[in-house]
């Protein structure tokens, strides 16, 4: 079944260190937004089975609940959305309240994705974060209030002056709060970021390397004791909730994206959508093509991207799945090359699966290498 990616570009403040595709809120612009975003998906519909809608952005939740509903119509009228489909707001704790809660899930939301980021105040101010600690849980409360039992935390590691004891207290924070889902990010921070001009003038450093593999490795061992399973790189979940949107981008699945930036792939086919809403705007209006990028992906590709995704995935790469798909025995082929990461306990082969060990899971993109190798034929 087809996910649906739909891409809210609006955010009420620019966060220092965000490199998404992201603009400041403007009413106008939403609403012209919104009108084109329904027309792209009346263009693209053709009533194919779909089963996940994610809203991403961008802050998703500054949306009006009606207009969220709206988007969930014309998705559930446009293609064949499955009754339980897997529908997912992100939202920022400062942007909701008691009744756009419960409005969001009249509207068809059943699952929120809350961008939390820390349980400390200090690391939010410094990430230039519009709320608080005291407000994440907050939202987080009223959201359970809403009828939510579906809902993900987001948090983010190696923060600015942050060490490890205090990244431990954000997650035994979230543990405390008990999501169903959460995903811990390392922070990445890109050359023109404006947090790296304010780390500079106020001398705030990162810790060592090695303790961000101790951040990452002692807080996914505080979450196996809380009882939730591993089971991407970085997400976890109570059983069964992982995030089946998601999993679609993991497991060699197929998408669609509506909206400026968004992508699809789809038999093969890779497209981006025009980053620029206005651009995106203009383009629907006057009904010309909105993707500046198709690529029909190589046999090599896929292949590479099946097995990256997949090695990102706990329960690893399906060694017949990849043969079926793609007449390739990945053991056979590339496992005089992986041998070296299995002696290292980075990487382990049982016959059926090859994945990485949570260690291995901190050097994913060296084992990944071995991969980018002579073309499938
Ligand atoms: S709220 Fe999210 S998308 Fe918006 S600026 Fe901050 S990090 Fe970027």
């Amino acid at each position: 079944m087809l996910g649906l990616y739909v891409h809210i570009p609006f955010c009420s403040a620019i966060c220092n260190y965000c490199n998404f595709n992201r603009g400041l809120y403007d009413g106008d612009l939403k609403t012209r937004y919104l009108g084109a975003l329904l027309t792209e998906i009346g263009r693209k519909a053709d009533g194919s089975p779909a089963d996940t809608i994610f809203f991403g952005g961008g802050t998703p939740s500054l949306l009006e609940p009606s207009e969220v509903g709206q988007i969930v119509e014309a998705c559930r009228t446009s293609f064949a959305l499955a009754p339980r489909a897997e529908i997912t707001l992100e939202a920022n704790p400062e942007t909701v309240t008691r009744d756009r809660l419960r409005a969001f899930r009249q509207a068809g939301i059943n699952r929120l994705s809350f961008g939390v980021q820390s349980f400390r105040d200090e690391e939010l101010q410094r990430l230039s974060r519009l709320h608080s600690a005291a407000r994440a849980r907050e939202a987080f409360a009223m959201a359970r209030d809403a009828g939510f039992e579906n809902i993900s935390l987001d948090l983010m590691m190696w923060l600015p002056q942050q060490s490890v004891e205090q990244w431990f207290a954000s997650v035994d924070a979230l543990i405390a709060l008990g999501p169903e889902h959460a995903s811990l990010y390392l922070l990445e921070i890109y050359p023109n970021a404006p947090l790296k001009d304010a780390m500079a003038r106020s001398r705030w450093s990162l810790a060592p390397d090695d303790d961000a593999a101790e951040m990452y490795l002692g807080a996914m061992s505080r979450l196996d004791d809380a009882g939730y399973g591993q089971y991407e790189i970085s997400n976890v979940s109570r059983p069964g909730l992982e995030s089946r949107h998601n999993l679609k981008y993991w497991t060699d699945g197929e998408w669609l994206g509506f909206g400026c930036g968004a992508h699809a792939t789809r038999r093969g086919v890779r497209e981006k959508n025009v980053a620029s809403t206005e651009d995106y705007i203009s383009a629907v209006l006057a009904g010309r093509p909105l993707e500046t990028e198709r690529r029909v992906l190589s046999k090599q590709e896929q292949f590479e991207e099946a097995v990256f995704t997949g090695l990102r995935l706990s329960e690893g790469v399906r060694v017949d799945a990849i043969e079926s798909r793609y007449g390739i025995d990945l053991w056979a082929r590339y496992g005089d090359d992986l041998r070296p990461f299995v002696d290292q306990r980075l990487l382990i082969y049982d016959g059926a699966f090859v994945r990485l060990t949570r260690d291995g899971m901190l050097l994913a993109n060296e084992v990944m290498s071995i991969f980018i190798g002579p073309p499938v034929r």
